[in-house]
């Protein structure tokens, strides 16, 4: 319960001396951008930092009457009130310290942030506004910093950015900007100049199978979705849903159907389903790929023709998941493929 957030951090060492470091020298920068895959630890990271900003008792000596104690720890104590309350809530998916605040598309109420309707297509200028330009001129609440998260900086809307820049560059002691992003290519150049920027890599699929067996996964499925999750603990989790595991194995069966149909209505119908599971389509293609690969060394075991074709076809599912990588729209990438492979 009492272990700083920044401490819970796995597989990031070189993010987390960063920000350790940082700490350390009392020399935290105005704005981060932590840029990385989704579910690697970034908010963690992002909240562990805030943790330690905020801490009431880091830094202060603990030592005893005559200075012989432990010298003060740079770290947030992680038991605080401060600490304790800078870690995001499960059911509002934000802390309740009023200097730890969380900017994201859709996590306020309309009327909360001064707007009729919800916010479905950005971050808007509204929430900038009552959220951070309302406050960032101001002195933390409770005096030690104050901070502002914000969720997937890129949904932000060019107004909600250019706002937020003016911050940016005329930042206020104590006040501390952390903006978290996938796609750090789709941010406008003024953000990227004004941040510095922290990576974060995928993760290793042994870390990824130990964080989900330390959710109560058994062993053998940890493993197997550990290595379809492309390093992010977040996918890995909802592939270990049974429910997504059914939908995995029948777009597998589906698609190895259609690759073999007369006709093409099969592989157009997978191809448009794909349209609509983009987050999943990656660890499917994945699963695809195994699936090719272990149809191969069956075939060559048993000396079939076809091993060839199937190794083929295994690479072609393997380039796929290379082009969604590079951002190309999944319903063209799951039609290409599958005729790829049909011409085999
Ligand atoms: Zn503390």
């Amino acid at each position: 319960m009492s272990e700083p957030l920044l401490s819970q951090l796995r597989a990031q060492d070189a993010a987390r001396r960063t920000l350790e470091r940082a700490l350390e020298k009392s020399r935290v920068h105005h704005a981060y951008l932590f840029a990385g895959p989704d579910g690697v630890g970034k908010e963690l990271a992002a909240f562990g930092l805030a943790q330690a900003l905020v801490c009431e008792r880091r830094g202060v000596s603990e030592g005893g009457l005559f200075g012989d104690g432990a010298p003060p720890s740079f770290l947030a104590c992680g038991a605080c009130s401060a600490c304790l309350r800078a870690v995001p809530r499960e059911e509002e998916q934000r802390p309740v310290h009023p200097d730890v605040v969380v900017i994201e598309r859709g996590l306020y109420a309309p009327q909360t942030i001064g707007r009729r309707t919800p916010e479905t297509q950005d971050i808007s200028i509204d929430q900038v506004r009552t959220l951070v330009l309302a406050h960032a001129a101001y002195a933390p609440h409770e005096g030690r910093a104050k901070v502002f998260i914000v969720r997937r900086v890129e949904e932000m809307s060019v107004p909600a950015a250019n706002a937020l820049l003016k911050t940016l560059e005329e930042p206020n002691a104590r006040t501390h900007f952390i903006l978290l992003t996938s796609q750090p290519d789709a941010l406008l150049p003024t953000i990227l100049s004004r941040t510095m920027r922290v990576r974060f890599a995928p993760l290793p699929e042994d870390v990824v199978a130990s964080l989900l067996e330390a959710q109560g996964i058994e062993p053998v499925r940890a493993r197997e979705v550990a290595r379809l999750a492309g390093g992010s603990l977040e996918t890995a989790a909802r592939l270990a849903d049974p429910d997504e595991s059914d939908a995995r194995d029948s777009f597998v069966t589906r698609a190895l159907q259609a690759v073999d149909a007369p006709g093409l209505e099969p592989l157009l119908a997978v191809a448009e389903e794909a349209k609509k599971e983009k987050d999943l389509l990656r660890a499917r293609l994945a699963a695809l790929a195994d699936a090719l690969a272990s149809k191969a060394s069956e075939a060559a075991r048993a000396n079939n023709a076809r091993a060839e074709s199937f190794t083929l076809q295994g690479r072609i599912a393997l380039r796929a998941m290379d082009h969604l990588d590079s951002n190309n729209a999944p319903q063209l990438v799951v039609e290409a493929m599958l005729s790829r492979m049909r011409a085999i």
